[in-house]
């Protein structure tokens, strides 16, 4: 494990060593219940409010507008069905697109089931919503859109200040999953036209199994989880409270480190496509040219199959992937690619590198030549 080189961050993060140290006394001495009103459950409480305090001004939100989560998934799942159903007799239409996480097509299918009508909007080749498809696909009953920030298999960003900016006006709510941008992108919630917006710790060097949805002021959401009052009645069940606190130190450290980290996403880019290019090989990039996260590379090499580049880099130590985890050991091409309607040579032999902060430049170099030599190797087999 420890020489693998791991480029699959857009599945899931390592640890931060300082978030670790932090939700360790969260675990052992701070164990009271953050509901419970003696001294105990002061503590954990306190503990509790100042994590939402750190991730919120991370984002830029009011800490009182962040709902703990059990991860992106929930946070999604609260937005859609939550935001939903709590609008159910002003229309049941709904607007989403066929690139987004499963956690948000899932749920929409969901709402189908429940007596919805859910729109998914497509994509161009790039993987942007077209904001002509967007207002035509509007409604007199439509009471919710969602729509991703960054696409979590190509990276493209969807443009969601002109997409927000046109719900505003229509009176319509405006979900966005920002689970793959947050962190990487140096937005503040105060200053874009979002109503919910989905976060989640494991993609930012924090915990699994926590995350938080934040839900602007007055916008209805229905409860989809019953039980106790915690986060101000609107998610029951007692908070992962060492896992809030992990969330909010991984902030803290991105916070602290995001333009350097960004800036060695791009180098490890580069450096990549230039060694491609140097051993002339074919290789064609998937995703928006520009408006595209800086962690993710998503490319294709014509004639060497995805599972068959996998399998290859793998026997070497390397772990990239096809999207979208849930997708990978099955043969089924990825609903992201298909959307985008790519040729077919290029949707079956594209795969994923995703940077975290542990990789270095140059092991974004091996791994360019790793795949630079499998490709030959093939070529010169066939
Ligand atoms: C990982 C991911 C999710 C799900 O988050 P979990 O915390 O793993 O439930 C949702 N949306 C996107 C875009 C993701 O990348």
């Amino acid at each position: 494990m420890s020489d693998m080189l791991y480029f699959d961050h857009a599945a899931t993060t390592p640890v931060h060593p300082r978030v670790l140290e932090a939700m360790t006394p969260y675990l052992t001495q701070v164990f009271g219940n953050p509901s419970s009103v003696h001294g105990a459950g002061r503590e954990a409480r306190k503990a509790l409010e100042q994590a939402r305090d750190a991730i919120a001004s991370f984002m830029g939100a009011e800490a009182q507008s962040l709902i703990f989560t059990s991860g992106g998934t929930e946070a999604d799942n609260m937005a859609i069905i939550g935001g939903a159903m709590a609008q159910r007799e002003r229309g049941r239409h709904v607007i989403t697109t066929q690139i987004e996480h499963h956690a948000v097509l899932h749920a929409c299918e969901y709402l189908e089931q429940a007596g919805f009508d859910v729109t998914y909007l497509p994509v161009d080749e790039t993987g942007s919503v077209r904001m002509e498809d967007l207002q035509q696909a509007v409604r007199p009953d439509t009471v919710l859109v969602s729509i991703m920030y960054g696409n979590n298999e190509v990276g493209t960003i969807q443009p969601i200040v002109e997409i927000g900016n046109f719900l505003r006006e229509k009176g319509i709510i405006f979900h966005t999953d920002a689970v793959q941008a947050f962190g990487v992108l140096p937005f503040q919630v105060s200053e874009l036209p979002v109503d919910m917006l989905s976060v989640s710790a494991h993609k930012i060097n924090g915990p699994k199994g926590v995350g938080a949805l934040y839900l602007g002021r007055k916008i209805p959401v229905s409860p989809i989880l019953h039980g106790g009052s915690q986060e101000r009645k609107r998610r029951a069940g007692t908070e992962n409270l060492a896992g809030i606190v992990g969330f909010a130190e991984a902030t803290k450290v991105a916070a602290e480190e995001r333009a350097d980290r960004v800036a060695k996403y791009e180098q490890m880019k580069a450096v990549m496509l230039a060694v491609w290019q140097e051993a002339n090989i074919a290789y064609h990039v998937n995703g928006h040219p520009e408006h595209v996260l800086p962690h993710i590379l998503n490319v294709s090499f014509p004639g060497v199959h995805t599972e068959t580049m996998l399998m290859n880099l793998d026997l070497v130590g390397i772990a990239a992937a096809s999207g979208s985890a849930c997708t990978s050991g099955s043969l089924e091409l990825s609903h992201v690619l298909v959307a985008m309607k790519l040729a077919d040579e290029i949707a079956r032999s594209a795969i994923r590198f995703s940077f975290g902060i542990t990789n270095t430049v140059d092991e974004a170099k091996q791994a360019a030549q790793a795949v630079a030599q499998i490709v030959s190797r093939l070529a010169r087999s066939k």
